[in-house]
């Protein structure tokens, strides 16, 4: 056999591995990528999915914490994967404005990944160690505004959605605060509740639980109308800060390149883990609700994507926080 013919038929092997890899798609197990710490929000809402979806998919969904950079380094590992369907990313919000508020991103954020489906809304809660000294926003404010050199406001990084959080607050009081940067809420939430850092903006999914058992202050929540979960916590709005409603949208990506039909049992799986009466109902618990089936598409999360950059990109650039 000569060199070209071996390379030709090594040629005609792949272009048939293709359709039959995307048959028996998967046979060993998938990694989703968390580019956030352990124990925090966008970790729970993984390992709550992977659970159903490695049921429907016959294969472990096995979630890999790799957290940094507020969720870029994580983002980034998935963006250089094998466009298999073997590593997949879990992530929020963030893969929005990370497009804007960073200079240079090792990745294109619409040109590296393929959409599969998006998968909840979460809200946010302006929270304080429980010993802070204010007993509701108003106080709050006027707290910190009087004491902005000492009190410290934690986040999961530039690009983070308590990072974001945490840049609306700070517009909205005009005050600005010392930032105390973590891997992710998770180890974050440890310092709050430990009385290290002040002050927190963070998901339901992860505050809820710490609100209830009195281990952190909760001031408001990010929703337009309350949360039957937080039912005596205020609205942002009713607390006085309008500007501040916001909810943290969750998505999963493949690497661009990823077969289509692989792409399309990812995001079946992500459907029948959504309509889950056991994700259901955890979701509840936190605050949140899984996205109906028609948004847990790639064409539909392609497109909210896009609508969320464009979105953002005026407001970060206003408040003029960018990070290399
Ligand atoms: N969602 C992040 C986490 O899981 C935190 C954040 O975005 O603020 O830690």
């Amino acid at each position: 056999m000569t060199f070209r013919s071996i390379a030709l038929a090594a040629v005609g092997l792949s272009v048939l591995a293709g359709p039959a890899m995307a048959q028996n798609y998967p046979t060993r197990p998938v990694t989703m990528v968390v580019p956030f710490a352990a124990g925090g929000p966008t970790d729970t809402v993984a390992r709550l999915i992977a659970q159903s979806m490695s049921q429907t998919l016959g294969q472990q969904v096995v979630v890999e914490n790799v957290g940094g950079a507020g969720g870029t380094l994580g983002a980034g590992r998935v963006a250089k994967a094998e466009p298999d369907g073997y590593t997949v990313l879990l992530h929020h919000i963030g893969q929005a404005t990370s497009a804007t508020l960073y200079r240079k991103l090792p990745y294109k954020t619409l040109e590296d990944f393929q959409t599969v489906g998006l998968v909840t809304d979460v809200p946010m809660t302006i929270v304080a160690r429980k010993d802070f000294p204010a007993k509701d926003m108003k106080e709050l404010v006027e707290y910190v505004k009087a004491n902005k050199d000492k009190v410290t406001l934690a986040n999961a990084g530039v690009g983070s959605a308590s990072h974001l959080c945490g840049m609306l607050f700070q517009d909205a009081i005009k005050t600005q605060l010392t930032t105390v940067p973590y891997k992710g809420t998770g180890p974050a939430m440890n310092d709050l509740v430990g009385s290290q850092v002040d002050l927190m903006c963070d998901q339901t999914t992860n505050t809820t639980g710490q609100i209830k058992g009195n281990a952190i202050k909760a001031y408001a929540v990010t929703t337009k109308d309350r949360l039957a979960s937080l039912g005596d916590l205020p609205t942002v709005a009713e607390a006085g800060l309008a500007g501040m409603t916001v909810g943290v949208w969750h998505g999963v990506y493949a690497p661009k390149g990823t077969p289509a039909p692989v792409v399309e049992k990812l995001s079946g799986a992500l459907q029948t883990a959504l309509a889950d009466q056991t994700v259901i109902a955890r979701f509840a618990e936190l605050g949140t609700t899984p996205e109906p089936k028609e948004r847990a598409t790639p064409a539909a999360h392609d497109q909210h994507l896009r609508a969320e950059i464009a979105r953002w990109k005026p407001i970060i650039e206003a408040a003029g926080t960018f990070a290399d």
